[in-house]
């Protein structure tokens, strides 16, 4: 396949996997003469080194072929909204696609709905339906910072794995433009608060090879994925290419984005006391079973149980993709991102450290979560290597 899922053959896949294809696509096929930058910027080095690892995290990210299941059914005597499946692009569409779950809800009129699940899906559902002026009652098996959400890197990335070439259904293209669009008009209203839920930051795309010649292909086992995100061209900021002299890093080819982050832990946490304080109730309870839907008390019920849905449906149709990433101590003072294109290998500067993201090939179909550090370490290597 063509790694158009991370760090991929062209400037637009190698921006899929940072949620800014377009701008990088844009730049460099109109000639990349968005140049406007007017000198260098200091740029404080990643300290970049294995001793600095403080910790690392495995998840898996709910991946379907066909796009996230949002859809209703009637059973066991109860409305069942399912949403679940959203790739490696939860985060970002989060908002958006709750609005399209309440679309299913609210025809019901229920004054009461039951959300299962509090990763990134169902926070935002549940926070969507208090705005519309529900009660919001969340059952769980596990919340923050224990869900897989919390493992995510938190980049603004609407299009990562959310549906292949191959499966993408008619009409998805749009949806999943409404989607992408209503979230993140939702994230701009979340810049600015204390604890820097969503911020905007630079980013440095560096390559061995010109962004415009394929990378080879590799054989990972995954799909080829759709390349929606020329569809925001709009609003995302387009990029520029960087001479020698205008950067510090230790490669031949480097381009300079700009793009939309998530300070996981505190927006979590965000998320979790606004739905508190709007009277949201919290169970911790486990689904064996979805006919143990029917024992709540709520008539409507969402099911955002992502990975989870796999073997509480028996739906096969959610494939795990796994994703492996070491936290380095917090540097305040580094306020970039670096990806190295080729080399699998995203660091994102996050309030709680450094975070250091890597993919392996065999990771697609792999629900395997232990880790291994060694794959990390590699990483920071590389990393610190483009510091050197
Ligand atoms: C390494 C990695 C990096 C990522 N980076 C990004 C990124 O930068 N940007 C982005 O937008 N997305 C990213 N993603 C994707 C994103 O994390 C997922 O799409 C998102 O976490 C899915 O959220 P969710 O709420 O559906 O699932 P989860 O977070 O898994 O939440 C599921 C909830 O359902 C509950 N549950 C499950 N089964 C049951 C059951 N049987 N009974 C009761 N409760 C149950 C769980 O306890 C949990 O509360 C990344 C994913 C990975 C793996």
């Amino acid at each position: 396949m063509q790694r158009r899922h991370f760090l991929g053959a062209t400037p637009a896949a190698l921006g899929a996997a940072l949620g800014v294809p377009n701008a990088l696509h844009a730049a460099t096929t109109a000639g990349g003469s968005a140049m406007t930058w007017s000198g260098p910027r200091a740029i404080a080095p990643m300290r970049a080194s294995v001793d600095r690892i403080v910790d690392v995290s495995v998840c898996t990210r709910p991946f379907r072929a066909q796009g996230p299941r949002i859809e209703s059914e009637q059973r066991y005597g109860k409305t069942i909204v399912h949403h679940y499946g959203h790739g490696g692009s939860g985060w970002s569409l989060s908002w958006g696609s709750a609005r399209v779950a309440m679309g299913l809800v609210l025809p019901h009129r229920p004054r009461h709905l039951a959300v299962i699940g509090s990763g990134a899906i169902g926070l935002t559902t549940a926070r969507v339906a208090q705005r519309a002026g529900l009660r919001v009652r969340i059952y769980c098996k596990d919340r923050p910072p224990e869900v897989r959400s919390s493992a995510a890197t938190g980049l603004w990335t609407p299009d990562s794995r959310i549906c292949s070439s191959v499966a993408m259904p008619a009409g998805f293209a749009q949806r999943w433009e409404t989607m992408a669009r209503s979230s993140f008009k939702t994230y701009q209203s979340l810049l600015g608060l204390p604890g820097e839920p969503v911020e905007w930051r630079d980013g440095y795309a560096l390559s061995d090879t010109p962004f415009d010649q394929p990378l080879p292909p590799d054989d990972d086992g995954e799909p080829d994925y759709p390349e929606l995100s020329a569809r925001l061209a709009d609003i995302h900021p387009t990029s520029q290419p960087l001479a020698a002299d205008e950067h510090p890093f230790r490669a031949p080819h480097v381009r300079r984005f700009t793009t939309m982050t998530f300070n996981i832990a505190s927006y979590q946490r965000l998320l979790m006391d606004d739905f508190l304080r709007e009277g949201g109730e919290i169970e911790t309870r486990e689904f064996f079973h979805p006919r143990e839907f029917g024992t709540l008390r709520e008539a409507v019920v969402v099911n955002c149980t992502g990975y989870g849905a796999r073997a509480l449906l028996g739906d096969d149709s959610v494939i795990p993709v796994r994703g492996q990433t070491a936290r380095l101590v917090p540097q305040p003072e580094v306020d970039y991102l670096v990806a190295y294109r080729g080399h699998n290998l995203v660091a994102v500067p996050r309030r709680d450290g450094i975070l250091v993201a890597t993919q392996e090939a065999h990771d697609f179909g792999n629900a395997e979560t232990g880790m291994d550090r060694s794959v990390s370490e590699r990483a920071v290597e590389r990393l610190g290597a483009l510091f050197a």
